[in-house]
């Protein structure tokens, strides 16, 4: 496996390179929206320190991470009357990753509605006003 790489996109957001729509962070996790969300409130949780994905995090980091995003499923499933709560994780591109920084998705889900097509760049004003919604249901 690949070493990890810090000039990864997630890494960047983490040393405020460039932007993101910030939802919630303790000492060792972020939570942040996807700019292509496939579902509205469709946020990743990320790790602050850096590993690949789940097949070089430490247990230390998995537990973390998980924890935030029970945090974020709870919240963002409240925050859009949902029914429930996909959550996704990638490991190297043969799994379908892309970003080599651990994140798992967290996406709210309406009964009988599909996902959206992947790739898909959303309205930021809409992705700043989920952001807001989620925040206020943690
Ligand atoms: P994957 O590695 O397959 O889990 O996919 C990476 C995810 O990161 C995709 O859902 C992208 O939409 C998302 N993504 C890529 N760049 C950014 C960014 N700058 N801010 C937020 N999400 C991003």
């Amino acid at each position: 496996m690949s070493a990890y790489e810090s000039d990864n996109i997630f890494a960047k957001i983490l040393r405020g390179e460039i932007p993101a729509t910030r939802v919630y962070e303790d000492e060792e996790t972020l939570a942040f929206m996807d700019i292509m969300p496939r579902a509205d409130g469709h946020l990743l949780v990320i790790p602050k320190t850096p590993c690949r994905n789940m097949l070089d995090a430490t247990p230390a980091q998995l537990e973390t991470v998980i924890r935030t995003v029970q945090k974020l499923a709870v919240a963002s499933k409240a925050a859009f009357g949902a029914d429930g709560v996909t959550i996704q994780q990638f490991n190297e591109a043969a799994g379908g990753q892309e970003v080599f920084h651990l994140h798992f998705h967290v996406l709210p889900r309406h009964e009988g509605q599909a996902l959206r097509a992947p790739g898909q760049m959303a309205d930021m004003e809409a992705i700043a006003a989920h952001a807001e919604k989620i925040k206020a249901a943690l």
